[in-house]
């Protein structure tokens, strides 16, 4: 039999480490980690961890940090990546992105929602664990994880496939609202090319324009972007253009190449296969020979390490009555007395290579909102990291109690 969870001494607890989770999350913030930087965030990290009482913290190759607590045979990650994008535009902003800001409700920052919020709730649940003395027959690993936002899951494809761990499932702390997320559309990064034959612009009839080749292409993946798949809870399969190159000799040319890049989002059925077919048979995709390939990824990590890959995140769901969604679910009603939220993300999440690689179930709960997310002003709410570490902290017994142990 699983330890009774003390659903209110774990809220008390979370309310008394507002100010600690808020401290740290002002650290985390106050330096910048942009993917591929990350280093001394993850070594801030690293310190908290050991402070509040981590049994076990370990940084990989890649430069991911793992935190452990207990030693029971189930082990259950929590992640939050750790990197975020850049501050944009900074006359957008209203205060200093890197030094932020704070009043009795919100803390502002790049990186707040989008989301180094999870990751203070995390390591304050370690501690709510520690306290209470709530460990079990289970392993909790907390990860840090690096490179999200220039290539999501691929820190998650280093940990399951070059460290062997593998969880028996995986809690997303990116931001849901304090709402419980059981999938995303997956997408994929494609590349169309043309060729030509440049020659002199005031003859033009002696070459073979590629921008020229490329219109048509461009009305055709407009009209496809209308028929694409569609699933009643992911939502619809889209394709946009995202980016145009040429070159030619000069102004006074005919251009003799010509791409375009694809921001493409798969909704459940769709298939990198599918995806690059449909294109491939597009009448003006044949009439140009253009290529379609997909993008890959090999930028090194903040340690040098090179794990290539395709520019490939598959779709993930769990079905509603999925352990998952239970799991948390008898977490949330007992600590708040109510019915959560069921929802999906909008945007891409490490679940990608987690579930939609590896099939290890993954299940979102975060601090903060989605459309906080890479905008100027991002902020985020006490309140949800008061929220979010009670449910870190009663989620791994739940788990317990929902399989029988
Ligand atoms: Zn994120």
């Amino acid at each position: 039999m699983a330890k009774k969870i003390p659903f209110e001494m774990v809220l008390e607890k979370a309310h008394g480490y507002k100010a600690d989770m808020t401290k740290f999350l002002r650290d985390m913030i106050a330096i910048p980690s942009e993917s591929c930087d990350e280093e001394k965030v993850v070594l801030r990290i690293k310190e908290e961890m050991l402070k509040v009482g981590f049994d076990k913290v370990d940084i990989d190759p890649m430069g991911n940090v793992l935190g452990y607590i207990g030693h029971g045979p189930h082990l259950i990650a929590m992640d939050a990546h750790i990197d975020t994008v850049g501050i944009g535009n900074i006359k957008n902003w209203t205060f200093d992105p890197y030094e932020g800001m704070e009043d009795d409700e919100i803390i502002g920052g790049r990186g707040t929602s989008d989301q180094e919020g999870g990751m203070a709730s995390m390591v304050y649940a370690g501690k709510i664990i520690k306290d209470l003395g709530l460990e079990d027959q289970y392993t909790l690993m907390v990860t840090g994880t690096v490179q999200e936002e220039d290539c999501d899951g691929l820190c998650w494809q280093y940990i399951i496939e070059q460290s062997k761990i593998r969880p028996e499932f995986v809690v997303s702390t990116e931001p849901t609202d304090c709402q419980i997320y059981r999938g995303q559309r997956g997408r994929m990064e494609i590349r169309i090319d043309v060729q030509g034959v440049s020659c002199h612009g005031s003859a033009p009839e002696r070459g073979d324009n590629a921008i020229f080749k490329m219109g048509p292409i461009l009305n055709e993946l407009k009209e496809l972007s209308g028929h694409l798949g569609n699933d009643e809870f992911l939502g619809k399969g889209t394709l946009t253009v995202s980016e145009i190159f040429f070159t030619s000799p000069s102004r006074c040319a005919v251009a003799d190449s010509c791409a375009v890049s694809i921001d493409r989002r798969l909704t459940w059925g769709e298939t990198w296969e599918g995806a690059l077919d449909e294109i491939r048979a597009l009448p003006a995709v044949k009439a140009a020979k253009a290529e379609v390939s997909m993008y890959n990824y090999d930028r090194p990590a903040y340690t040098g390490l090179v794990y290539p890959t395709e520019c490939y995140f598959p779709t993930w769901k769990c079905e509603e009555d999925h352990f998952t969604v239970k799991t948390l679910t008898r977490a949330y009603e007992g600590l708040f007395n109510k019915k959560p939220t069921v929802d999906k993300w909008t945007f891409s999440t490490n679940g990608v290579s987690i579930m939609g690689r590896h099939g290890i179930p993954v299940v979102g709960f975060g601090p903060g909102k989605e459309p906080e997310a890479h905008a100027p002003n991002e902020k985020t709410w006490k309140a949800h990291l008061v929220t979010c570490a009670a449910m870190y902290a009663a989620i791994p017994l739940a788990y317990m109690e929902e399989i029988g142990e």
